[in-house]
Order: C-alpha cells, then structure tokens, then sequence
C-alpha cells in the first residue's frame, strides 16, 4: 500500500470537515472536497490548499441528501484516483426546536444528511477498499451518538443511527484492512455550533451568554471549547496503520462531557 492515499471529506467548506481536509493535506494526501458554499471562497479554498501542500484538491458540489449526486461522486473519484482510501462522513447540519414543533422537513434532511449519506457513501466507497485491501473510514459523530440533549431530537437520532452503523460496517469489514470508527466531539466553535446560539436562546428563553456557558460549556468540565485541530488530529491517527485495532469504537473528543 502506497503512503499517498486519497481523501474525501464530506461537508468540508467549513468547520471541522475543512480542518480535517486540511490535515490530511499537510500529511501529503490527495484531497477530494465537499460542501456548500459561495463557488470563489471554495475555489480559492481548493487551490489554496493545493498550493500549500503540493497535492491534489478536487471539490464535488453533491449535496449529500441526494443518493444519486453520493453515487455520481463517487464514481468520479474513483474513475480518477482509483479508490477512496480514506472516507470522512462528516457533512452535518443542525436544528434545535422542541419536538411537537419540529419542521417535518428538517427532520428529513437531518436524518438524510447526517444519518443515510454516511450508509450512502460508504456501500459505494467499499468495494474498491476491499480490492485494495486497506481502508478508514472515519464518522464523525457526536457526543449526541452517546447521549442526548433536549430540543434536539433528530441531531441525537441520526448521531445514534452513526453508532450502530459504525458498529455493524466494522464487523462487516475487520478482516479486510479496513477500519470504522467514530469521533464524538463535544462543543466545537464552528458555524453549526454559532448558528444554533441564538435558536437555543429563543427556544429556552435565556440570553445568548447562557447558553454558551449555562448549556454548552456547562455539559464541558474542561469549560473550553473542542477546537478543530484536536479533532483534525484525531482523524489523523485513526487513518494511520498504527490505529489498525481500532474498529468499531465511538471515540468521545469531549473535554469530560460523556463522563459525568
Ligand atoms: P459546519 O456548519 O461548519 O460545516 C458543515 C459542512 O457540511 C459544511 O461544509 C456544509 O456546506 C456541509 N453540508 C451541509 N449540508 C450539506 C449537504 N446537504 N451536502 C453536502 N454538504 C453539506 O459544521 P461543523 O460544526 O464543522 O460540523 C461538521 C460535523 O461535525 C457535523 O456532522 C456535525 O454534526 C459534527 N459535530 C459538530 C460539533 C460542533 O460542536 N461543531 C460537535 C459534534 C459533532
């Protein structure tokens, strides 16, 4: 197995997942991102990460909501690269509303997006890793794959829906080469986690500051937020041969949350 591998990083123009992409950059691999987002800031972002780190970035537009755009991705990846050796499931969105009050549409997409692009990605992405014979794939969960918090019903059941998916894909592939994990962040400052303070604020009835530090941080011992580069690094490890036992595992990256 060659030490230049191809990365595709779902849902990375923003936050963790172009953090992640960035990261595996830096260790000299060939990048495939995705993602919403303005077309220049993302091609400036593409060629900007090409030039610095001397690889190959390519970016698909596939909305992950949509199985036909996963499976064109896909194969276009693998048509030009050969296979995806490394798979990030990290595209997410959020919505924090009370649950007899839950947008039905949101609801769909939350499930769609964080949830069955993940099953999505990986049937279409497995069978060349199987060829090979050496695979990661990396989930980015949440610390709401282990437990929950109100007003957020659909996050938490998509996030438990990655933990069993984890489970069952690792068993399915542990005599292959191939790992399945997931990383469970806590609270990281990125759009998702900004956008959703002002949501939280209303449907609690509290101020902004609260909610950073009477919900967020208050479920964080640390009182510090995740930062990006300590979940880009993560990653890393896991797609490292050294993490070659690691499979199955939900790995919390939550400054203390999951233990209390
Ligand atoms: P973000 O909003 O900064 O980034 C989300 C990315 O997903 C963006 O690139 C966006 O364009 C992309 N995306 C959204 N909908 C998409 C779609 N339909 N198709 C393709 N791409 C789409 O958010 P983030 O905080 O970096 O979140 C990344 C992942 O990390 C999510 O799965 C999220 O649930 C998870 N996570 C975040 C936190 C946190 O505190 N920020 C904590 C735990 C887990």
């Amino acid at each position: 197995m060659s030490n230049l591998k191809t990365v595709l990083v779902t849902g990375s123009t923003s936050g963790i997942g172009e953090g992640i992409a960035k990261h595996f950059a830096a260790l000299g691999h060939n990048i495939i991102l995705n993602g919403f987002g303005d077309s220049t800031a993302i091609e400036k972002l593409r060629s900007d990460i090409a030039e610095q780190f001397g690889v190959k970035v390519r970016y698909y537009g596939a909305d992950m909501s949509k199985v036909a755009e996963i499976e064109e991705m896909i194969k276009q990846v693998e048509a030009e690269f050969g296979s995806i050796d490394i798979l990030v499931n990290n595209a997410g969105i959020q919505q924090v509303s009370p649950v007899e009050n839950f947008p039905v549409d949101k609801w769909d997409a939350i499930l769609a997006i964080n949830m069955s692009a993940s099953f999505h990605t990986i049937r279409c992405a497995l069978p060349k890793m199987k060829e090979k014979g050496w695979g990661r794939i990396i989930n980015i969960a949440s610390a709401h794959a282990l437990v929950a918090s109100p007003y957020k019903s659909a996050y938490v059941t998509a996030k438990h829906g990655i933990a069993g998916l984890t489970k069952t894909v690792a068993l399915e592939t542990a005599t292959f080469g191939i790992t399945m994990n997931a990383i469970c962040p806590g609270y990281v400052w990125t759009p998702l986690v900004q956008k959703q303070i002002p949501e939280t604020a209303k449907t609690r009835g509290i101020t902004e500051e609260q909610v950073i530090n009477d919900v967020m941080l208050l479920a964080q011992p640390t009182k510090k937020f995740v930062t990006i580069e300590q979940v880009a690094a993560l990653a890393g490890f896991l797609a490292s041969d050294i993490a070659a036992s690691i499979t199955g595992s939900m790995i919390p990256i939550d400054g203390g949350w999951t233990a209390q």
